[in-house]
């Protein structure tokens, strides 16, 4: 790692990325793990509880075991409801706050037959109590103890349903209703925790975000800080920061120039001469492979091509330049919407740049070529064949 890694922004983008993975990974295994926390405390704090309600029904039971209609036994006498109403208060601690026996009647109503809270929240016989779920009436058909969670915002409290059934039938049900705190407490940590993780997951993202978006920016402030203007190729400015970086064994290096160009302004005027250094811009673009081969505006009207090889053999890429060559030659170039001119240029090639110690070198090979070009009448493509000379290739160059 050098000072690079932490000046690049796609490493600081990825570090980000693996910290919200991370965080996303550790809030799902709090979310899962609160669960089976929850799920177990529930089930430690509550079996006792359960299991003592579950002998109290039956004792109820053993109570009732002459009576033909429980309902009816339980409602005529005073004296079996005080005795229920003692044996289900000693259910009654701390966290059991109520105990009382239920009946439901023929029009599906809730009724009270004993009741064993408090005598200021006691209710009377017959009294209507109002369920909070379905699952009181599913008693009736399931013949099974029911728990109903209360969820509330500061506790959690309990309904623990006990049927108690004579023959077949449900007639009576026990309830109580508790409250737990320990789950309380372990639900109230994790719910922090998940806050907390789910806070800095969107505070991360947000920065990702931002990151991203800034990442953007800079590529895009890059991209026009290495953009000319005028014909859209890479500037001089690119060229420099390219230059030491390139493997020039992988191009051919061509250097253009466009003949007689100060004529074209002296005739035409200033304005016809930067859109025709606009078409040759564009008809670079047009011919080059994009992302492989690079054009760059080197000066005025000189442009330096740098056109991928793919292997030693340098035909292809030489091609690509003949076809620059003959493109811009055949274009015509209109100069207002009827007259065009048609321009020619002239081309120095270096075929093997990396044989050279440097891009300035390299350069200085294609561009006596290119001098040679000119020297010889212009409108050629000439080739400086590593230190063998020149090579005049022109005379099969035209297309037309
Ligand atoms: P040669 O065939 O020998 O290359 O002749 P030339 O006239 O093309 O070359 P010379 O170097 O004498 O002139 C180049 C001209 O290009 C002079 C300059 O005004 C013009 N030029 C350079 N940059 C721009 C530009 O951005 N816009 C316009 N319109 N002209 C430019
Ligand atoms: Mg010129
Ligand atoms: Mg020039």
């Amino acid at each position: 790692m050098n000072k690079d890694t932490f000046k690049n922004p796609y490493y600081l983008v990825t570090a980000i990325l693996f910290v919200v993975a991370f965080l996303s990974f550790l809030l799902f295994t709090v979310i899962r793990y609160e669960k089976v926390i929850e799920k177990d405390m529930f089930k430690n704090a509550t079996s006792d509880v359960l299991q003592i309600t579950e002998h109290k029904a039956l004792f109820i039971k053993e109570i009732l075991k002459d009576s033909r209609s429980y309902i009816d036994d339980i409602k005529k006498d005073e004296k079996l409801r005080e005795e229920l109403e003692r044996n289900i208060k000693n259910l009654i601690t701390d966290n059991i706050k109520y105990a009382y026996i239920l009946y439901k009647d023929k029009n599906n109503v809730f009724r009270f037959l004993v009741d064993a809270s408090p005598e200021s929240e006691k209710s009377l016989l017959d009294q209507k109590f109002d369920v909070s779920s379905p699952e009181w009436f599913e008693l009736y058909t399931k013949k099974e103890p029911i728990i109903i969670k209360h969820a509330f915002l500061q506790k959690l409290s309990i309904s623990y349903l006990v049927p108690i059934l004579h023959g077949e039938k449900v007639e009576l049900v026990l309830a109580i209703d508790f409250s737990i705190k320990k789950i309380q407490e372990i639900s109230r940590i994790l719910a922090m925790m998940k806050m907390g993780i789910a806070l800095i997951l969107i505070l991360m993202s947000v920065s990702l975000g931002a990151l991203i978006f800034q990442l953007f920016r800079y590529r895009a402030i890059k991209k026009s800080s290495y953009t000319d203007r005028l014909t859209n190729v890479f500037n001089r400015n690119y060229l420099q920061d390219i230059e030491s970086k390139i493997n020039l064994n992988e191009y051919i290096l061509g250097v253009l120039d466009i003949d007689q160009f100060k004529k074209i302004n002296d005739t035409y005027g200033h304005n016809v001469g930067d859109t025709i250094l606009k078409e040759v811009g564009s008809i670079l673009l047009n011919t080059i492979r994009v992302d492989e081969d690079i054009a760059i505006r080197y000066g005025g009207e000189e442009f330096v091509i740098l056109i991928k090889r793919k292997s030693e053999d340098s035909e292809i890429s030489y091609h690509v330049i003949e076809r620059i060559f003959n493109n811009i030659r055949n274009h015509k170039m209109f100069i207002n919407t009827e007259d065009y001119i048609q321009i020619t240029v002239s081309i120095g090639i270096n075929k093997n740049p990396g044989k050279y110690k440097n891009f300035s070198e390299a350069f200085k090979s294609a561009d006596s070529a290119l001098y040679e070009a000119k020297n010889s009448g212009r409108d050629k493509i000439k080739i400086s064949e590593d230190y063998l000379g020149i090579e005049d290739s022109s005379a099969d160059n035209r297309s037309t």
